[in-house]
């Protein structure tokens, strides 16, 4: 077993956990009614090692939207599909040092990264472009589950309407994005391709399938409960090094240099960080910080780490 004292290990999480559940600070978002209507005590944390060891404290059956952590993902099945060149021949692998959403390219007029709205945008263009949409949706829905090992991914109507309902930002980001050719050759048009964008930021899951999800990646892109190969392996190790660098909004750099793992945080308050070749952890709770990410999440994860040496760099 990776995780040979089990319930030693489970004992020290759920302190974690309920230590985590004091800290009310933060604001759930607002911006659509779906987002801010969420029960703000939510307070969900799943755990599955690389061998399928699971865990799992409080909410964890709660569904909630990937939102931004849909980008880790499409991101890790396009590389999967077309190859990284390919994909790093529209987007970059720089942090911003920009907001999420800001319009702005980096010096190649490519967006900064694909954990940045344009490099998602760009990145969302790219899965099976040649596919009529329908068939380009179905697609992504059954990599998802394949991640998930078969658990509950679902897809959020409400959320959808209204996202592309509130979306004056992305679609002036995508114009702009197309006055400089950032997208590919297509027959999609941008609302299509924006369309796709927002139904991928609706996909709903929940902390346990997000949880095998995680340690899919962290178990090099072969799911751990059913051992099928859904990330080739330089697309597996290339998302871990964006979430890395990029997972955490603005908060990035101070996460790696705190935590010293690869994560991704989304603004329904979902977050996964991921372990390599040990575990991935869903954690979900709705108040965000002033940078937008779950505020017990990145509290979970800091604890997590003075109690463990899971850092990237504790191993020196
Ligand atoms: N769906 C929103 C957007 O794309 C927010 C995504 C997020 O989690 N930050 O603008």
């Amino acid at each position: 077993l990776i995780v040979p004292s089990w319930s030693t290990f489970v004992d020290h999480m759920k302190e974690i956990f309920n230590k985590c559940k004091s800290f009310d600070q933060g604001h759930v978002a607002t911006y659509i009614p779906q987002l801010a209507r969420q029960d703000p005590e939510k307070w969900g944390v799943s755990i599955c090692t690389v061998d399928g060891q699971r865990i799992s404290f409080g909410d964890a059956t709660t569904r909630f939207c990937f939102q931004s952590v849909s980008k880790a993902f499409n991101y890790a099945i396009l590389a999967s599909d077309i190859g990284a060149d390919a994909v790093h021949s529209f987007v970059g692998q720089e942090p911003s040092g920009r907001l999420f959403n800001e319009i702005c390219l980096d010096g190649n007029n490519k967006p900064h990264n694909p954990m940045v709205n344009s490099g998602a945008i760009i990145v969302t263009s790219l899965l099976k472009k040649e596919w009529n949409m329908a068939d380009r949706f179905d697609y992504v829905l059954n990599e998802y589950k394949k991640l998930a090992g078969g658990e509950f991914i679902g897809f959020s109507n409400a959320t959808f309407l209204s996202e592309r309902e509130t979306a004056d930002r992305n679609f002036a980001l995508s114009y702009f994005m197309k006055e400089c050719k950032c997208f590919p050759q297509s027959s999609h048009t941008l609302r299509e391709t924006l369309d796709f964008y927002f139904q991928l930021c609706s996909l709903e899951g929940t902390c346990e399938s997000l949880s095998v999800m995680a340690a899919t990646l962290a178990n090099g892109g072969v799911c751990p409960m059913t051992g099928e190969k859904c990330v080739t392996n330089r697309p597996c190790r290339d998302v871990l090094s964006l979430m890395y660098s990029c997972g955490m909004y603005d908060y990035s750099g101070q996460f790696a240099f705190h935590v010293g793992l690869p994560a991704k945080s989304g603004v329904s308050g979902a977050m996964i960080v991921v372990i390599p070749n040990l575990m991935g952890i869903c954690m979900f709770s709705p108040r965000l910080d002033k940078l937008g990410n779950s505020v017990r999440g990145v509290e979970f994860c800091k604890e997590m780490i003075s109690q463990f040496k899971f850092h990237n760099y504790d191993s020196l």
